[in-house]
């Protein structure tokens, strides 16, 4: 495996990419075989994007385990691990990109102006460095996979985005960098999130209204810090009623100061 500060793509074969912030669990494992098996060369990036995390946000304390990422790395068989420094990537006053301005501010980009234009920014650049031919996004973020999938359509990008479904735990709790901040009271007490998720699956399928089956979910969340429960299509918008294979139900709470999000696609 090459592990390099900068990038320069020479390659004939085919390329797929697997872009994260560290801190490798088992989902992005996922990602990284799926990748292994489609592809000739397999490239990894490891950047802790500045940009997309807002003032009094976990930037500085953002998890960073890089020994632990190169060995998974190997493991894997990555051919390049890539780990630009921010200077590279970024050089001040510069252009910038908007995320759309309804689905990059609702939800995640709500209370986080922002948050997806530093997103999108990133992985913008990222393609346009490693030229992908396929890249690998988890369902786990459900709505940046929805804005990235809309940013290459939309710039006429020739990359092909594979979504990955997202890893669980044993008990159910989305595998998440940032599950390392919880203490094991609050571990214990996140398992209410996929319990949510489930209580949610089961009162639409069976043909509760979107509003009962909210209320339900927020009952089975209680003792947490809600940030948001929402049922929405595939597309993120909000819906009228459940459409089988068009519907996603999101989640963020707040468990102590940690926050986590996980969704479930129906
Ligand atoms: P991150 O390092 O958190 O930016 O995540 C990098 C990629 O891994 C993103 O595409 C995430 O959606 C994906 N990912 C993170 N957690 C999971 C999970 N539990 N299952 C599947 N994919 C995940």
């Amino acid at each position: 495996m090459k592990i390099v500060k900068e990038f320069e793509n020479l390659e004939s074969r085919s390329i797929g990419f697997v872009p994260t912030m560290g801190a490798l669990h088992d989902g992005h494992r996922e990602l990284l075989k799926r990748g292994r098996a489609e592809n000739e060369l397999l490239v990894l990036s490891i950047f802790v994007n500045p940009t997309q995390f807002l003032e009094g946000e976990d930037f500085s304390k953002y998890p960073r385990t890089l020994e632990e990422d190169i060995k998974i790395a190997k493991e894997i068989g990555v051919d390049i691990l890539f780990l630009p420094d921010v200077e590279t990537l970024y050089s001040g006053d510069e252009v910038s990109i908007l995320a759309p301005k309804i689905r990059g501010f609702i939800l995640e980009g709500k209370g986080r102006v922002g948050h997806f234009n530093g997103v999108l920014q990133v992985v913008l650049k990222l393609f346009n460095i490693v030229k992908p031919h396929k890249a690998y996004f988890g369902k786990k973020d459900a709505q940046q996979l929805i804005l990235i999938e809309s940013m290459v359509k939309n710039l006429f990008l020739d990359i092909e985005i594979v979504p990955v479904d997202i890893v669980r735990d044993f008990d159910g709790v989305a595998l998440s960098s940032r599950n390392r901040y919880l203490s094991k009271e609050e571990r214990k007490l996140a398992i209410k999130i996929p319990k949510a998720l489930t209580t949610g699956e089961t009162l639409l399928k069976s043909g509760n209204s979107l509003q009962s089956t909210k209320r339900a979910m927020l009952s089975a969340l209680e003792d947490l810090e809600i940030g948001y429960v929402e049922i929405r299509d595939r597309n993120l918008n909000l819906l009228q009623k459940f459409e089988k294979e068009n519907t996603i139900i999101l989640i963020a709470v707040k468990v102590g100061k940690t926050r986590l999000i996980d969704n479930i696609w129906l």
